[in-house]
Formats: structure tokens, C-alpha cells, sequence
């Protein structure tokens, strides 16, 4: 008898409704003789309304009952599954993940599960039960409940999946797979039959919200295969594998953009040896997260510009600790909060030249201006004025053949 860990995300039990449908997909696994444990995220919207009330409470909400508070959307979604699963003639109920429990190391809201205990629940699966247990979150070794990071049920349901030994783990979501780029942003994409670890690394890093970029960490770390499929239609999805059997000999696999990056310049510091240290120092102290960097060549050997990117969200604490920073001087500070990173992803890229040029070349063409550029083996990203990011999408994505 083969195990399946059946994960589904916010939209996928969104209503009533979704729930009923859900409970449908879930018994016809068991129909099949799988055996089934469930892993359910919130009711769409639940945990950004509870991310909001956190904010409007006061502006430093204390980080332990952040935690408390954002995960109880998924109580509500897996009670509702369970019951529901009751009615239509199912054994099954809910799961908190402190009473299994999975516990969890690093900090509130961002931190990582370390175990599972799994053994109630694989007593209760051999019984022919259908545990559905609470993803995105778990308890520390205080025993107070953590949560492991936005979208986090997608790395809930994989480390279950390592756990329990499961033959198969599906993420069910609101579209039918990973698409060459965002779906709802550009509507050539197209659905991918299959896409290396790696690849849906940097996708999902680089903006493609289909997944969880530790889930796939987690994935490839444990050799866990991961089927992306759609709750709405019963259409084939997406295979995240490492598996090379029957790839696509595509250069480029897919390509994301993000939505909330912002660019400062530092212009005319002193060129010296570590200025780029001491500006960065206080930024890493305080947890930000410092993405894309140039740094001009000096003119006269004194002074150099050094550009930057980091999340929107970090742009006025950044602001501030450049201001208060005494051991670096410079003629001016300026930002932009309109920047988007585009990025082209794909394995091919190693073995094949001249994609840069390409990419470039295709940006040339529709008048769209790089404001910086970062590379690694398998993907190029630059950063363009957020009123591009459309157009630079649906170029490249000609470019490379992906339409
Ligand atoms: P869930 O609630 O099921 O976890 P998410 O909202 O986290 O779903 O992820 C699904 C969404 O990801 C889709 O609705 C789609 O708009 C977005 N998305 C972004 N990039 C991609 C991509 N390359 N392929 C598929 N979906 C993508
Ligand atoms: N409900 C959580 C969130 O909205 C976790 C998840 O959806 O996976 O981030
Ligand atoms: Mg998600």
C-alpha cells in the first residue's frame, strides 16, 4: 500500500465550498487504496488579516506571539477538513503540530523544522485514518509555537513526506503546475512537465510564489520528488525532481520577477579597502538582507558609487543606519523604491554561450534599461524599473522560446 502526503494551500480551501471539493480529491486516494495524510495551509486571506491585526495591536508585537497568532488559520482549514472527511464516511481528524509534535529550530517566523515525531500518526494511518495536520508551523524547544516562514506548509508536507517514508508528495494549489513564468502575469507561459531541484531553487527564490524556496531546499537535501498539481481541474502537473530521465532540452527553463525590491545608491564614498564592509556591517547586524551590489570604478581614485538592493520593506531602517553610520562619509544617499528584478533560469545555460547577450540584446530591443546585474551557473537576473517588468517578461520569454 502506498503512502501519499496530500498538501493543499490557502485557495485549494478558501470556502466551504473548496473544502468539500478538497475532502472529494482526498477520498479518491483513498478509494485507490492509498494510505493519506493530509497537510492543509490556512483559508486564503486568514493569515494576512492575522499578520494585520499583529500591526495594528502595536508596532512592536512581541515575535513568540506573532507566532501564536498567525498560525491558527490552519486550525480552522484542518478541523473543517477533518469534519468534513467524517461526514462523507472517512476515519480522520485534525493535527496541531505541537501535539504530534514537529519541532523546530531558529527564530520566530522564520524558523526551520529539525523533527517530526510520527508515531501516533502512524498508528492511526495503519488504522486506515486520515491525519490532517497543520502546515507553517511548529513548536521550539521552549515548547512555544514557531512558524517557519510565509507558504511554509509546502516544506511542512515535505518534511512529513521525509518522516513517514511517503511514496508521494503532492502539492495541490490553484494552478496546474510551475509555469514557464507566472500564469497570471503573462499568459503565454506554459506548463512545465518537469524541472530540476535547482532550477525551482532559484525560480522560487527569485519570486515564483508556486513554491516555497526551503520546501524545495528541503526536497533536494532528502531526494523527495514533489508533484505540483492543480485543486481545480484533474490535469497532469509539474514533476520537481533530480531525476534526468525525459527532460526538455530547453536553454532556459522559466523565468521570475519580484515586486517589492528596492535600489540605493551610496554616491561618492571614499575608495578604500573596507568601506563596503562597514557599510554593510550594521545592515547584517540588524538582519538585512543585502541582494544585488556594484560598485563604480572609481575616476579619480577617491571616491567610488556603490549601488544596492534590498526588500522594500527594510528600505527606511536601511535608510536610517546609513545615515547614523560614523565610520563610512559620502555626498549623497538616493533610492528607488520602482525596481523589479527579472530573472532567466535554466540548467542549459552552462553548457550553452552567449545567453547574456541574448538577454541583454532582447531588454535593448524594447528600450528597457539595466540597472544591475547579478549572475550564477544556471540564471542571470536584472534589475529594471518596475513599469518594465511586464514587457521584459514577455520579450525575454520570445527570446528563449518559451511561448
Ligand atoms: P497556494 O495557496 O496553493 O500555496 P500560492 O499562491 O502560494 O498557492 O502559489 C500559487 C500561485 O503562484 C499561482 O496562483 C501563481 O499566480 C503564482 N506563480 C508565480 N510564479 C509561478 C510559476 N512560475 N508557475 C506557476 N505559478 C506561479
Ligand atoms: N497560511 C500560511 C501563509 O499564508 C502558510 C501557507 O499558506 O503555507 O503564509
Ligand atoms: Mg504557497
Amino acid at each position: 500500500m502506498k503512502t501519499v502526503v496530500l498538501k493543499f494551500g490557502g485557495t485549494s480551501v478558501g470556502s466551504i465550498d473548496r473544502i468539500k471539493k478538497v475532502c472529494k480529491i482526498i477520498s479518491s486516494y483513498k478509494k485507490k487504496k492509498y494510505k493519506v495524510v493530509v497537510i492543509s495551509s490556512a483559508m486564503s486571506g486568514v493569515t494576512n488579516d492575522l499578520v494585520n491585526k499583529s500591526k495594528s495591536i502595536c508596532n512592536n508585537f512581541d515575535l513568540a506571539e506573532y507566532d501564536a497568532l498567525v498560525s491558527t488559520g490552519e486550525q480552522v482549514s484542518c478541523a473543517l477538513i477533518a469534519g468534513r472527511l467524517k461526514h462523507i464516511g472517512l476515519k480522520s481528524r485534525s493535527w496541531l503540530s505541537w501535539q504530534l509534535p514537529i519541532f523546530t529550530e531558529g527564530n520566530y517566523s522564520s524558523a526551520r523544522i529539525n523533527k517530526i515525531n510520527i508515531k501516533e500518526l502512524n498508528i492511526y494511518i495503519k488504522s486506515g485514518g486520515v491525519p490532517v495536520v497543520t502546515g507553517f508551523q511548529g513548536i521550539n524547544k521552549n515548547f512555544r509555537i514557531t512558524t517557519i516562514g510565509r507558504s511554509g506548509s509546502d516544506a511542512t508536507a515535505i518534511m512529513l513526506a521525509k518522516y513517514i517514508k511517503a511514496d508521494e508528495c503532492i502539492i495541490y494549489t490553484d494552478v496546474e503546475g510551475v509555469y514557464t513564468t507566472d500564469p497570471r502575469q503573462h499568459k503565454k507561459a506554459k506548463k512545465i512537465k518537469k524541472i530540476f531541484y535547482d532550477e525551482m531553487l532559484e525560480m522560487a527564490s527569485l519570486g515564483s510564489k508556486v513554491m516555497q524556496p526551503t520546501s524545495i531546499q528541503d526536497a533536494k537535501l532528502n531526494k523527495i520528488d514533489i508533484k505540483v498539481r492543480s485543486s481545480f481541474a484533474f490535469k497532469s502537473g509539474t514533476l520537481i525532481t533530480n531525476s534526468k530521465k525525459s527532460f526538455s532540452d530547453q536553454i532556459i527553463t522559466g523565468i521570475s520577477s519580484t515586486k517589492n525590491d528596492a535600489k540605493i545608491t551610496i554616491v561618492g564614498v571614499k575608495d578604500r579597502p573596507g568601506v563596503a564592509a562597514s557599510i554593510f556591517k550594521p545592515l547584517s547586524k540588524n538582519l538585512i538582507n543585502v541582494d544585488m551590489v556594484i560598485q563604480n570604478i572609481s575616476q579619480n581614485g577617491k571616491n567610488t558609487d556603490l549601488t544596492f538592493t534590498i526588500k522594500s520593506e527594510d528600505l527606511k531602517k536601511t535608510e536610517k543606519l546609513i545615515k547614523e553610520n560614523k565610520s563610512i562619509s559620502y555626498k549623497k544617499l538616493s533610492f528607488d523604491k520602482n525596481v523589479s528584478k527579472v530573472s532567466i533560469i535554466g540548467v542549459g545555460m552552462i553548457t550553452t554561450p552567449g545567453i547574456t547577450y541574448r538577454m541583454f540584446q532582447a531588454l535593448a530591443a524594447k528600450k528597457i534599461n539595466i540597472l544591475v546585474i547579478s549572475t550564477s551557473e544556471i540564471k542571470i537576473s536584472v534589475l529594471v524599473s518596475a513599469k518594465h517588468v511586464k514587457k521584459a517578461i514577455a520579450s525575454l520569454h520570445k527570446e528563449f522560446k518559451l511561448d
